[in-house]
């Protein structure tokens, strides 16, 4: 079967590989159908592997996908071939203080499937643990099953936010990660969704997803842009989205006192940062991490009912052959026009 396996730094194949063996107990073959490409990915291909460990290289990439269930383990009830699922990519213990409290994400013994497991999601076929799998309702598309993972985090995040009806809220940057807070804010019903964002077709995206203001970081300064819109009270809420200190930092300037930061993007390396400020206005600053995977039957709910459209977020859609030219390179492209990517290992993509 065809696979996209990263075999080393900038070298990532698509190739024939083996078919998994029998299916184990309590576990079950898929055949991926949609498979996002997230910034892990882009990370792992072009300063990596960092996640995965060298000796289990060349490892099957992709965790945030859709797939049909084509085989099922052993004591496996709920589920049978043909059911239409998206996986997550948490293979966890279920037994580990966080397991048992419901927090599958924060598992100790924590394997990711393309990442930490043999399988991932960019490959004709893979298994997983049945626990690994949640089934689509009927009115929720494959591809809006692939986006599933990162909105499952960001959901966590906004909740996070203390994001209530009404609030204000700020979201730096605009990536995939922040325009599904965008999405979900505007689901959530927000008052002023406001973005902070350098690149002009994200920034436009965002206007398209509900935010009432955008703002570009490098020719303004956001906070006094918040601050003018707030009634010089600031937002009521943020969302660190962007990766960087000058997200981080517009993020903690721009919001009111007794406010909460919450900060879904991956800081790689150290920040500076100002605790007395966060002491003197009594702000929160939360780490986002993950979500609760019993919150995935509510969002896909919310989704099912058209109120959460969480495939706005996908820009293209590629065959898996054409994975690093159409896929990981435009996506790397500061000057690049992506947001998410899809990636079919069964289906023809499109040029888009
Ligand atoms: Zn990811
Ligand atoms: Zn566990």
């Amino acid at each position: 079967m065809l696979a996209a396996r990263l075999h080393g730094n900038r070298d990532l194949r698509v190739e024939d590989v083996p078919e998994p063996d029998a299916v184990a107990p309590g576990h079950v073959r898929v055949r991926p159908q949609w498979c996002g490409i997230c910034g892990t990915d882009l990370h792992e291909y072009a300063h990596g592997p960092l996640y995965t460990p060298a000796t289990d290289l060349p490892q099957v990439i992709g965790h945030e996908f859709s797939a049909v269930v084509d085989e099922v383990g052993l004591g496996v009830t709920t589920l049978r071939p043909g059911d239409r699922v998206a996986v997550l990519p948490h293979v966890f213990c279920g037994t580990c203080y966080y397991c048992i409290r419901g927090r599958q994400g924060l598992c100790v013994n924590l394997k990711l499937a393309g990442v930490t497991w043999p399988w991932g999601g960019l490959a004709e076929q893979a298994v997983v643990p049945a626990s690994s799998v949640v089934p689509l309702p009927d009115e929720v598309s494959f591809e809006q099953g692939a986006v599933l993972e990162p909105l499952g985090t960001v959901v966590h995040g906004v909740e996070r936010s203390g994001l209530r009806p009404g609030d204000n809220v700020l979201v730096t940057g605009a990536g995939p990660i922040g325009q599904l807070a965008v999405l979900v804010a505007a689901a959530g019903g927000a008052g002023a969704i406001f973005v902070s964002e350098p690149q002009q077709a994200r920034r436009r995206m965002a206007e398209r997803n509900g935010a009432v203001a955008v703002f570009d970081p490098a020719s303004c300064d956001v906070s006094a842009e918040v601050a003018e819109r707030t009634r010089g009270l600031g937002a009521d809420c943020a969302i660190e989205c962007s990766g960087s200190q000058a997200g981080l930092d517009a993020c903690v300037a721009s919001v009111r006192r007794a406010a909460t930061v919450a900060v879904i993007a991956l800081h790689l390396g150290d920040r500076t940062v100002r605790p007395e400020g966060w002491v003197w206005r009594d702000l929160t600053v939360a780490g986002v991490w993950s979500f609760k995977i019993w919150d995935l039957a509510r969002i896909l709910a919310q989704i099912a009912a058209g109120g959460l459209p969480a495939e706005r977020v996908v820009t293209s859609r590629i065959a898996m052959r054409d994975i690093v030219p159409k896929g990981i390179e435009r996506l790397a492209d500061p000057a690049g026009d992506q947001v998410k990517i899809l990636v079919s290992a069964s289906q023809a993509g499109d040029a888009r």
